[in-house]
């Protein structure tokens, strides 16, 4: 009870810590944020010494939880992190990485007034979404062109305009959930059309499509199966073979691809994803796909097909709400021309420089990594030979070979490590596989090995990781 009260009372008070030299300089270019951190630390004391806690009170250390809460309460919330897990299209981390060359052109339509919805040709007033229409359309052989907020969107926005209180019928193998939050049938609820599953979920004929069809069917669907494969004993419908149906029954025929890749993954040794062009080749009617999967562009769903379904899309009043921002159209324009050269694809998209890696440019690296790491005192790393994913909701089966550099330390273990280099400044994530840390070279950047270096010895160190520079 006494030290208690003892405790409470040497508790140093708001001044007295608002007077310490770091402090006070701190306060200078923020004297609210500082005091209200004094005061929150000093809240935080009380509050453990009422609970039973003898926390250390010294002014001394109140100064240094202040520095370390102020830093805390600066620091933006979406912010950078490095990638060590090797999955190039990490939904949890942002997706597709975009290139200097395009975030600096977003930078430059953020930072001053821009053509947006106005055409310099004509002098009036332009459309946001011919910004990118022409080239989609010339990349893919689609006769024309729209973008929304993203894929889920698109495909909303498609159902509802091609099949409001009518059916689209469609695979039972092909009812995907992405995320846990976009399932093919709540959006077809959402879309005011019904769905009418067809086949079971390994096995789909052509017939069941035909059964199927009546006076109240407005277009036959296909998904592609992107975050999962059925194997085994399976059949589907091919698009060239549903296109065959619908358009003998005068339905169209829409295709929501998820990944939509542009280039050939084949050619990077990466199993066969269908490219948009092969999409629009085979038929279909409409097609769409996400701007951040397999493309490597910002959050976008891109919808592609025929002239007539494009234009009733447009003046659909749910586009108006699915809008794509300026900052992204910029992102998406800057990123679709890059495409316009094949060759400049895997130099000039991150998502492609990173899946072209070979192994032993990746284990190169790792060596590079490996010579930093093994001089912190205690650390001790090897290379070894990984399995990698495109991730994102691509390739589901395929995993990609890669080199990590597998981590350990003398005293500090691989799950303490994991957790403390995600308080560092610029968060680093890990995988942790078999006692190992695992920092994958597929997506670990060198521009930040000696940051990482520097990182290690912070967190293996006496340092406390919120000191980390
Ligand atoms: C990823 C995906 C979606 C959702 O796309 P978002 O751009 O994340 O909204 C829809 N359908 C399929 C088949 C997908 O793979």
């Amino acid at each position: 009870m006494e030290i208690r009260k003892e405790l409470l009372r040497q508790i140093p008070k708001v001044d007295e810590v608002l007077a310490r030299p770091a402090v006070a300089q701190l306060a200078e270019n923020g004297r609210s944020a500082v005091t209200q951190a004094v005061r929150q630390v000093t809240e935080g004391l009380r509050q453990g010494i009422l609970e039973g806690e003898a926390p250390d009170v010294s002014v001394e250390q109140v100064e240094r939880l202040v520095l370390a809460a102020v830093e805390q309460a600066g620091r933006m919330s979406l912010r950078p992190v490095i990638n060590a897990t090797g999955i190039v299209l990490h939904t949890n981390l942002g997706r597709a990485v975009l290139s200097h060359q395009v975030a600096q052109h977003v930078m430059e339509v953020a930072e001053n007034y821009n053509t947006l919805e106005y055409s310099c040709e004509a002098g009036r007033r332009g459309s946001r979404y011919d910004h990118v229409e022409q080239l989609l359309c010339r990349l893919t052989g689609a006769e024309a062109a729209l973008v929304v907020n993203n894929n889920a969107a698109a495909v909303m926005l498609i159902l509802g305009t091609m099949a409001k209180d009518r059916n689209i019928i469609v695979s039972r193998g092909e009812l995907v959930e992405i995320g846990g939050s976009f399932r093919v049938p709540e959006i077809m609820e959402q879309s005011n059309s019904t769905l009418v599953e067809v086949g079971t979920t390994n096995k789909t004929h052509p017939q069941d499509y035909e059964r199927a069809i009546d006076e109240q069917t407005a277009a036959l669907l296909k998904v592609h199966t992107s975050n999962y494969k059925i194997l085994g004993f399976t059949e589907e419908v091919s698009t060239e073979e549903l296109v065959e149906i619908g358009h003998r029954r005068g339905l169209p025929v829409i295709y929501d691809l998820g990944s939509g890749a542009l280039a050939d993954l084949d050619a990077y040794g990466i199993g066969s994803e269908p490219t948009v062009q092969q999409a629009m080749a085979s038929g279909a009617d409409v097609v769409s796909f996400s701007g951040d999967k397999l493309l490597g562009g910002p959050q976008a769903g891109i919808i592609l097909g025929k002239a007539g379904w494009i234009a009733a899309m447009k003046k659909n009043p749910l586009t108006r709400a699915l809008r794509i921002d300026k900052l992204t159209l910029a992102a998406l324009e800057a990123t679709l021309r890059i495409y316009q050269e094949p060759e400049q694809v895997a130099k000039q998209i991150p998502t492609y420089q990173m899946l072209s890696m070979g192994l032993p440019e990746l284990k190169a690296r790792g060596r590079r990594l490996l010579r930093r790491l093994n001089q912190v005192p205690g650390l001790h790393g090897t290379l070894a030979e990984e399995q990698g994913q495109v991730g994102g909701g691509s390739v589901p089966t395929q995993m990609i070979p890669t080199w990590a550099v597998a981590v350990q330390h003398e005293t500090v273990s691989v799950g303490e490590m994991e957790k403390r280099l995600r308080f560092c400044r610029i968060p680093v994530i890990a995988r942790v596989s078999k006692d190992r840390l695992l920092l994958d070279m597929r997506t670990t950047q060198p521009e930040y090995f000696d940051y990482l270096a520097r990182c290690f010895a912070e967190i293996t160190g006496q340092a406390s990781p919120e000191e980390t520079e």
